[in-house]
């Protein structure tokens, strides 16, 4: 399952647009977060044309991951007619947060939580998704997801700075479908991000084909990725 991308900046790095994933089949769209550039992105390109429903999911409450969503939903709600809902549970960590935000952008009632669990009914090329809680910023709960397409795992990390959900998957043998990672050139102490450095000494050399690095911090990031044998989304936009 190949996700196509508005962006594939981080926070800092405002000029690639904020990292954000999406994907159609038919008149379904997932959407993966909402960061400050991405309703432009999306507007520019019309991605709603044709969209009857569009499932978000949501990895952390950074701005850069949700900073459009209220005019996304109102866009999509008040002049296309597309149904939104939020894939998220109320027992996720930032339940409470994203209502709030939600609530002050004047989205009420134009939403609703849908569960994770129930996402397998709606698409068919994969049969479930999952949250996982990782390691990003000490103050906000950010989670990575993972979708179990017919070709193996779909991860997307989210922003993170552990390897430890990826190092899981690699010493159990899972079957990996794609990989799509937080990178970043930084790699100092209190990094909220997941180091080139790291990515490199963790994953072997005959998976990288199958690694997209996004979320980067600098064009020389990018560049570093590429050298180092791993995809980078830019070239998918
Ligand atoms: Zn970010
Ligand atoms: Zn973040």
């Amino acid at each position: 399952m190949k996700l196509n991308f508005l962006g594939y900046g981080g926070g800092f790095y405002p000029e690639a647009g904020s990292t954000s994933a999406y994907y159609i089949e038919g008149d379904k769209m997932l959407l993966i977060d909402c960061g400050e550039s991405v309703f432009r992105v999306a507007k520019e390109r019309d991605i709603f044309a044709g969209i009857k429903d569009i499932y978000f999911c949501l990895t952390h409450t950074h701005s850069d991951h949700i900073g459009s969503l209220g005019n996304f939903i109102l866009y999509s709600a008040l002049k296309r007619n597309i149904k939104f809902h939020v894939v998220c549970t109320p027992t996720m960590k930032y339940f409470e947060t994203l209502e709030t935000i939600l609530i002050a952008g004047d989205c009420n009632g134009l939403y609703d939580i849908f569960p994770p669990s129930k996402i397998n009914s709606i698409f068919r090329e994969f049969s479930a998704m999952h949250y996982l809680l990782t390691d990003h910023s000490k103050n906000l709960p950010a989670y990575s997801i993972v979708f179990v397409t017919r070709d193996g795992i779909l991860f997307y990390s989210g922003d993170s700075c552990s390897i430890k959900h990826l190092d899981g998957y690699i010493e159990r043998h899972t079957s990996i479908d794609e990989i799509y990672v937080d990178t970043s050139l930084h790699d100092g102490p209190g990094n909220v991000h997941l180091s080139l450095r790291t990515l490199d000494e963790h994953i072997p050399p005959e998976l990288r084909h199958k690694v997209y690095c996004m979320h980067f911090d600098s064009p020389e990031c990018i560049d570093a990725a590429r050298k180092l044998g791993f995809n980078t989304v830019d070239r998918d936009l």
